[in-house]
C-alpha cells in the first residue's frame, strides 16, 4: 500500500486548480508523450523541471541576445506585416526595434485581433521569449510575454521557464506547477545522513522549491547542490528496486538447460543468411548462461537492423529443446504481429508450435489459448504487456525474452521472469537497440551480463541521408513519384495525428490526403488512434507492396521490419531527438538495395536542431550517435532544448550525474545487505521513495524471501 502521505501527489493534475479536463490532456501529453493511458499525476509535475530561466534583471538589447537565449526586450513597435489571406504557413509578422537593432516578433496561426491589440503601432511593449537568429536576421517566435510597461512592474524579475508543448503556455503550465508545490508533503529523509551532510545538500522538498523558483541560472544547472540532492533520490529508487531485484534473483535458482540443436539446424535451414559473427558470439554466450543452473540475466544489445531476433529465436529454440517453454514479448501490439510473421516459417520448419497473445485476442479463443499454454501445447509464445497477467500460466516456461526494453520497467522484467515454472524462476534475455555507452548500463539495466551485436549483416548499403527544408516538399514529391514508379516503398513519418491551432505541424492524416490525391491507392496510413484491424491491413498491405507509400506517425518507430523498403521520409525532423531519428532511419537499409532517408524541417532551424541534422547525415553509427546525443544533451540543458524520447529519467541526466549514481549504487546495496526487508525507520522512509519513483513493485520483492 502506498503511504498515504503521498496521496497529494499521485492525484491526478486536474485536481489543481485551472487545469480542467482539457488541459490534463495536454499537460498529460507533455509528461508522457502521448494522451492515451493515465492522466499525468501532481508529482509528476514537479518532476518537470525548468531549463531556463526569464531574468528580467538583464536586459541585453535585440543586436546583443544570442541565438537561442531566452531575453526580455523593449522594443518599439515599427509596421504590422499581416499573413496572407489563405496561406496558413506564412506566419504574421510585427518589425519592432530598440537602440541596438531591429527584429520581427513572428506568429503562426494567430489572432490578428489579439495582435494588433498586443502591439499596437508606435508604442513601447516589453516581449520576452527565445531569440532566433537566421542569415543574420534575429526575430523571436511566439514570444511568451508581449507586456506594456506598466504590466512589466508588476512581473517577478526571475521567472523559470519549462520545456511546454503545442496548447499549453508558461504562464498556465508555470501557476499548475506553483500550485502542485504547495501540494508537497512533508517526509522524512531517506537519504545517508552522513552523505547529505557531507554534500550539504538540502532536502527532497527544499529542493523541488529551489528548481522551481531558481534564483538564478545557476540553481538550475546539473551540478547545483538542488539538482543533485534531486538526481540522487531519483538514481536511488532506481538502484535500490534494481538491488532488491538481485537480491531476489541471488535467493531463487534458475535451472540448467542444453538444448541439442536438433531444432536450431532446422530453423538455420530455413533462416535465408549465414549468420554474422557477432550473432555466432551472441548465441555462444547465451547457451552458456543458460548452460549453468544460475539464473540467467543478459542483455543483448544490438543497433536496429543489427539482426537481434534470429539470436532471441536461437536460446527460444534451446530451450524448446529441452521440452520447456519460451516467451518473447514485444512493447506494441504490431511488433508482437511481425515477430509473429518472422518466427513463424521459421518456427514451423523446426516443428515448433507458436502462437500469440495480446489484448486482442479475447473470448473463446483466448481462453483455449491459454490452456493449451497451460498444458505445454504450445513452445513459443509472442505477446505484449498482456503476458504479465496473474491468469496467463504456462507449464514450464524457461526463458523470457523481452523486446526493446526501455519502455518496460525492472518489476515488469521480473513479474514475467516469475512465471517460470519449476523449481526456479525463467532466465531472461532483455534486447535492446539503444546503444547505451558501457558506463550507463549499470544506470538503465543494473548489473546484467552484455551480448553485443557489433556488425550489420553482410550485404548492406549505407543509407544516403539528406536535409531538406519544407520549401523544397514539391520537388520532394515529385521525386518520390518517381520512386514509386521504379517500385520502391517508403515510409513517410509525421510527429503528430492532428493538426493543432498552434503550431504548423503537418499531421500524418493531412500529409496522407495530400499523397493520396497525387498517387491514390498506392498510398497508406499507420498511426496511434487508430483501430488494431485497420492498423494490421495498413502494415500488411505496406509489407505485400500493395501501398507503396506508408504514411506513419510514430508508431512504427521501433522494430518494424520491411526488409525491401528504401526510403524513409522524416517530417519536422527537427522535432526529433537523435536516437529517434537513428531508430526511425534504421527502419530501411535492410536489405540489399541502396537507401536513403530525407530529413524535413522547417525552418528557422535552431542550434542544437542544426547539430542533429548534420550529425545524422554524417554518421550511420548508432554508439557514435549515442555520444553526440549524450553531448548534445548536455548542451541542450544549457541552451534549453528539449530531446523527445530520451530514456529514463525525470530529474537524473546520467551524463551529469556518474559520480550520484555510483553513490546511490553503494547506498542501495548497503541498506539491502543491512536491511532487506527495510523495516526500520530508515526502511519506511525508503518505500516511501520507492512509490515516489514508481519503482514500488519492488516491495514486494521483500516479503517473498
Ligand atoms: P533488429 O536487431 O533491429 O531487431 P532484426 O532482427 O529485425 O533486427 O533483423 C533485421 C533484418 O535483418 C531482418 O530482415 C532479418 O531477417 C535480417 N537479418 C538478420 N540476420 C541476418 C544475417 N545474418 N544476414 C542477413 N540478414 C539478416
Ligand atoms: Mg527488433
Amino acid at each position: 500500500m502506498r503511504p498515504e502521505i503521498l496521496n497529494p501527489l499521485f492525484a491526478p493534475v486536474s485536481t489543481l486548480e485551472g487545469i480542467g479536463p482539457k488541459l490534463e490532456k495536454t499537460v498529460t501529453r507533455l509528461l508522457h508523450g502521448n494522451e492515451q493511458g493515465e492522466p499525468a499525476r501532481i508529482g509528476e509535475l514537479l518532476f518537470h523541471l525548468p531549463y531556463q530561466i526569464i531574468d528580467r534583471r538583464a536586459r541585453p538589447g535585440i543586436a546583443n541576445a544570442l541565438d537561442g537565449a531566452i531575453v526580455t526586450l523593449e522594443v518599439h513597435v515599427d509596421r504590422h506585416q499581416p499573413a496572407p489571406r489563405g496561406n496558413k504557413r506564412i506566419p504574421y509578422r510585427v518589425h519592432v526595434h530598440d537602440e541596438t537593432g531591429d527584429m520581427a516578433l513572428v506568429f503562426f496561426h494567430s489572432r490578428p485581433e489579439w495582435i494588433s491589440r498586443a502591439l499596437p503601432i508606435g508604442e513601447t511593449r516589453f516581449v520576452s521569449g527565445r531569440m532566433e537568429w537566421f542569415n543574420g536576421q534575429p526575430s523571436m517566435v511566439h514570444p511568451d510575454h508581449v507586456v506594456t510597461a506598466e504590466e512589466f512592474e508588476e512581473l517577478p524579475l526571475v521567472e523559470p521557464v519549462y520545456p511546454s508543448t503545442a496548447g499549453l503556455s508558461q504562464r498556465v503550465l508555470g501557476k499548475a506547477i506553483r500550485a502542485a508545490l504547495a501540494k508537497l508533503p512533508d517526509l522524512a529523509e531517506w537519504g545517508d545522513a552522513s552523505l547529505v551532510e557531507r554534500e550539504r545538500w538540502p532536502s527532497f522538498e527544499a529542493a523541488l522549491e529551489r528548481v522551481h523558483n531558481p534564483r538564478d541560472m545557476a540553481d538550475l544547472y546539473p551540478r547545483s547542490p538542488a539538482r543533485r540532492r534531486l538526481a540522487h533520490d531519483e538514481l536511488l529508487a532506481g538502484q535500490l528496486a534494481i538491488a532488491l531485484l538481485r537480491d531476489r534473483m541471488r535467493r531463487s535458482h534458475g535451472n540448467a538447460r542444453t538444448g541439442d540443436e536438433s531444432r536450431w539446424s532446422k530453423v538455420l535451414g530455413a533462416f535465408a543468411f549465414p549468420l554474422t559473427a557477432s550473432q555466432e558470439q551472441a548465441i555462444a554466450e547465451i547457451r552458456e548462461d543458460m548452460a549453468k543452473p544460475q539464473r540467467m540475466l543478459r542483455l543483448l544489445q544490438g543497433d536496429v537492423g543489427s539482426g537481434k531476433t534470429i539470436v532471441a529465436l536461437a536460446a527460444m529454440t534451446s530451450v524448446v529443446e529441452t521440452g520447456a517453454q519460451a516467451a518473447i514479448m514485444a512493447p506494441t501490439e504490431i511488433l508482437a504481429h511481425q515477430h509473429l510473421a518472422t518466427l513463424q516459417p521459421l518456427c514451423e520448419a523446426a516443428d515448433m508450435r507458436l502462437a500469440i497473445l495480446t489484448g486482442r485476442e479475447k473470448g473463446a479463443t483466448r481462453e483455449t489459448l491459454l490452456q493449451a499454454l497451460r498444458e505445454g501445447e504450445i513452445d513459443i509464445l509472442i505477446g505484449t504487456h498482456a503476458l504479465f497477467q496473474a491468469h496467463v500460466e504456462f507449464a514450464d516456461l524457461a526463458l523470457a525474452v523481452i523486446d526493446e526494453q526501455h519502455r518496460f520497467g525492472v518489476h515488469q522484467r521480473l513479474a514475467l521472469g516469475d512465471k517460470g515454472g519449476g523449481s526456479g524462476g525463467a532466465d531472461i534475455l532483455v534486447m535492446t537497440a539503444t546503444p547505451i555507452p558501457r558506463t550507463l548500463v549499470l544506470t538503465y539495466f543494473g548489473d546484467m551480463d552484455v551480448s553485443r551485436l557489433t556488425e550489420k549483416p553482410a550485404g548492406r548499403q549505407p543509407i544516403r541521408t539528406t536535409a531538406m527544408p519544407l520549401d523544397r516538399l514539391e520537388e520532394l514529391i515529385g521525386r518520390v513519384g518517381q520512386a514509386i514508379e521504379r517500385g520502391d516503398k517508403i515510409y513517410w513519418l509525421c510527429p503528430l495525428v492532428e493538426e493543432s491551432e498552434e503550431v504548423p505541424l503537418t499531421a500524418a492524416q493531412d500529409r496522407f490526403n495530400e499523397l493520396a490525391s497525387r498517387f491514390g491507392d498506392k498510398v497508406g496510413l499507420v498511426h496511434g488512434r487508430m483501430r488494431n484491424a485497420e492498423k494490421d491491413a495498413a502494415m500488411e498491405a505496406f509489407r505485400t507492396g500493395k501501398t507503396r507509400i506508408l504514411v506513419a506517425t510514430t508508431v512504427i518507430e521501433i522494430g518494424v521490419d520491411v526488409p525491401d523498403a528504401t526510403i524513409m521520409v522524416i517530417e519536422h525532423a527537427e522535432r526529433f531527438g537523435l536516437a529517434q531519428l537513428h531508430q526511425l532511419r534504421g527502419r530501411v537499409g535492410r536489405g540489399d538495395k541502396p537507401s536513403s532517408c530525407i530529413l524535413l524541417y522547417r525552418q528557422p532551424l535552431g542550434e542544437v536542431a542544426r547539430a542533429r541534422l548534420s550529425i545524422m547525415r554524417d554518421t550511420e553509427d548508432g554508439f557514435r550517435i549515442a555520444e553526440e546525443d549524450l553531448r548534445l544533451r548536455g548542451e541542450g540543458e544549457v541552451l534549453g532544448t528539449r530531446q523527445s524520447g530520451a530514456p529514463g529519467f525525470a530529474l537524473a541526466s546520467p551524463e551529469f550525474h556518474a559520480d550520484i549514481l555510483e553513490m546511490a549504487n553503494a547506498e542501495a546495496r548497503m541498506v539491502v545487505g543491512s536491511d532487506s526487508t527495510l523495516e526500520g525507520e530508515k526502511g519506511l522512509a525508503l518505500r516511501t521513495l520507492l512509490y515516489l519513483f514508481g519503482q514500488d513493485s519492488a516491495i514486494k520483492l521483500i516479503r517473498a524471501g
